[in-house]
């Protein structure tokens, strides 16, 4: 196959390592003519926009925004097909028709470099597609580029970490299952409309809840908040005690272990 006829795509999440990798690649292989892809669910939130803009201003380019969330290939519509059955950590339904089907669709049968910002210092190993057509690469476990180089390279480009990161440290959609209960609180209290919306697609008297054994309802009591908050701060006090800040970053964000080996990596990367 001739070089040329390869597409080279880097699927943007709208979380800091895909951001991280697009600006490495582009500072370090500028001979590769990237395109910069971003599945839109139409469920994110407004912070995950306006992180776009600003990698669209930092990269001279603009991300391809492929839609997912509207009419008959969005979101309500696979919920109603599935008579309300919400998504869940065992039936990632929407990220296979939110996001994987909307990519495959766009690069039909071209042959396609992927690349994946999982770090060196991780440990995921993550479904995207299964589609022949494509190879996965993967520059930062190559290079051994890890979370403190990432937080360095958003630093030095002025990008930064998206500003959901002060209470959530998931890209995706504002309703993710694979949110903790800390970040249910954030929503809440960021984000009042979406937390409500949220509550709405839930059926706790069917067992159809976001996280497993409790609804949003119960979740939202005062007594409650104040008990996850409380969790929260030991599980904090914790890992700081294990782990001890190595960057700046680190210390300001208190973002030890925001990886969850098994969310999904075209969503939250
Ligand atoms: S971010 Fe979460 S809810 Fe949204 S498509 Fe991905 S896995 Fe599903």
């Amino acid at each position: 196959m001739d070089e040329r006829q390869i597409r080279h795509i880097l699927l943007l999440s709208g979380g800091k390592d895909s951001t991280a990798l697009a600006i490495y690649m582009r500072d370090h292989h500028p001979e590769i003519e990237m395109e910069y892809v971003f599945c839109d669910t139409h469920k994110e939130l407004n912070e995950t926009y306006e992180y776009l803009s600003r990698i669209e201003a930092y990269l001279g380019k603009s991300i391809t925004r492929l839609s997912s969330g509207l009419g008959e290939r969005g979101f309500d519509h696979h919920l109603r097909l599935r008579r309300g059955y919400l998504p869940s950590p065992a039936q990632r339904w929407c990220t296979q028709k939110l996001k994987i089907e909307p990519f495959e669709d766009y690069i039909k049968d071209d042959q396609v470099c992927l690349y994946v910002g999982i770090r060196a210092d991780e440990h995921r190993e993550g479904y995207i597609s299964t589609k022949p057509n494509i190879t996965a690469v993967y520059p930062f476990k190559d290079d051994g580029i890890t979370k403190s180089d990432v937080l360095r390279i958003l630093d030095d480009a002025g990008i930064g970490l998206p500003s959901y990161y002060a209470w959530r440290t998931r890209s995706g959609c504002y309703f993710c299952f694979f949110q903790r209960r800390i970040e249910w609180v954030g929503l809440m209290e960021n984000h009042p409309t979406l937390f409500a919306e949220a509550k709405r697609y839930e059926k706790p008297e069917e067992g159809f809840t976001w996280t497993q054994s409790e609804s949003l309802n119960d979740l939202g009591r005062p007594e409650r908040i104040e008990q996850i908050k409380r969790e929260e701060a030991v599980r904090k006090m914790q890992a700081a005690k294990r782990r001890r800040p190595k960057t700046l970053a680190q210390a300001f964000t208190g973002d030890f272990d925001d990886d969850d080996e098994h969310a999904c990596l075209i969503c939250q990367l």
